[in-house]
């Protein structure tokens, strides 16, 4: 279980600028939640100070009704999917994937079961000793998501995980992701620029601008208002 807390979420940067003002929001366990808005309004700002890569300035965070904003990135049972990627070149698919495991000592039978559970899954059973360089650009997409399934976390963030793909390859991934929402049962916020993903996986939709939230509503409601 998984539900998301965000009252009153503030983030000034040191060199002053607020990035984001005043962000409340009510995440319920296994929404799949889409961050929209123009660039710079704060999507990925949100996202961090929730994996905890960011401190947060102002307010509170708390999952499940635990206070979260001074709990370190690899106590928070959140994985973090990045538009990047973020693999390191010099691993294999098998060691990016165990690197958060290992991060938190689980023991290397689990970690080797766990990764060779989710490489199949992924369709990454044959690719396990490449390196990322060896790998086409959905392959990689597929590790920095089995980076993220293997620790099994209730919540998953992502920031424009299909963005880097053709089109063929992100309307493949996105059905994938809508199929392992339902899998692991965990509760999403997922940022996007497309329209399409916002309402084929929403929930909910989010609507940023300057740093405020200006929309809450349903794909539906969203999208089909005169
Ligand atoms: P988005 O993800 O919606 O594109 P970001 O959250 O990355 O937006 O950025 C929100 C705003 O905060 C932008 O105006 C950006 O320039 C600013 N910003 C991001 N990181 C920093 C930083 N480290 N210091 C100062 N300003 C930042
Ligand atoms: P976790 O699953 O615990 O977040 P990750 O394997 O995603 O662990 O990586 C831990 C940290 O290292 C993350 O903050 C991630 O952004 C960073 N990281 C991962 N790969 C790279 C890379 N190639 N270069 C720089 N930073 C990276």
């Amino acid at each position: 279980m998984a539900s998301l807390s965000l009252k009153h979420i503030r983030k000034v940067y040191p060199n002053g600028f607020e990035a984001v003002k005043d962000f409340n929001l009510e995440v319920e366990d296994k929404e799949f939640i889409i961050f929209v808005g123009p660039s710079g309004c704060g999507k990925s700002t949100t996202l961090r100070m929730i994996a905890g890569l960011e401190e947060i300035s102002g307010g509170e965070f708390s999952i499940d009704g635990k206070i979260m904003n001074d709990v370190e990135p690899k106590d928070r049972d959140i994985a973090m999917v990045f538009q990047n990627y973020a693999l390191y070149p010099h691993m294999t698919v098998f060691d990016n994937m165990a690197f958060g495991l290992k991060l938190r000592k689980v023991p290397k039978a689990e970690i080797k079961q766990k990764v060779e559970e989710a490489a199949k899954i992924l369709d990454l059973d044959k690719l396990l000793d490449r390196k990322p360089k060896a790998l086409s650009g959905g392959q990689r997409q597929r590790v920095a998501m089995g980076r993220a399934i293997v620790r099994n976390p209730k919540v998953f963030l992502m920031d424009e995980p299909l963005s880097n793909l053709d089109a063929k390859l992100r309307v493949q991934m996105r059905s994938e992701i809508s199929a392992l929402h339902q899998r692991l049962g965990a509760t999403i916020i997922y940022v996007t620029h497309d329209q399409t993903e916002a309402m084929t996986l929403g929930t909910r939709i989010v609507v940023l601008k300057d740093g405020d939230i200006m929309q809450v509503d349903s794909p539906i409601k969203l999208y089909n208002e005169p």
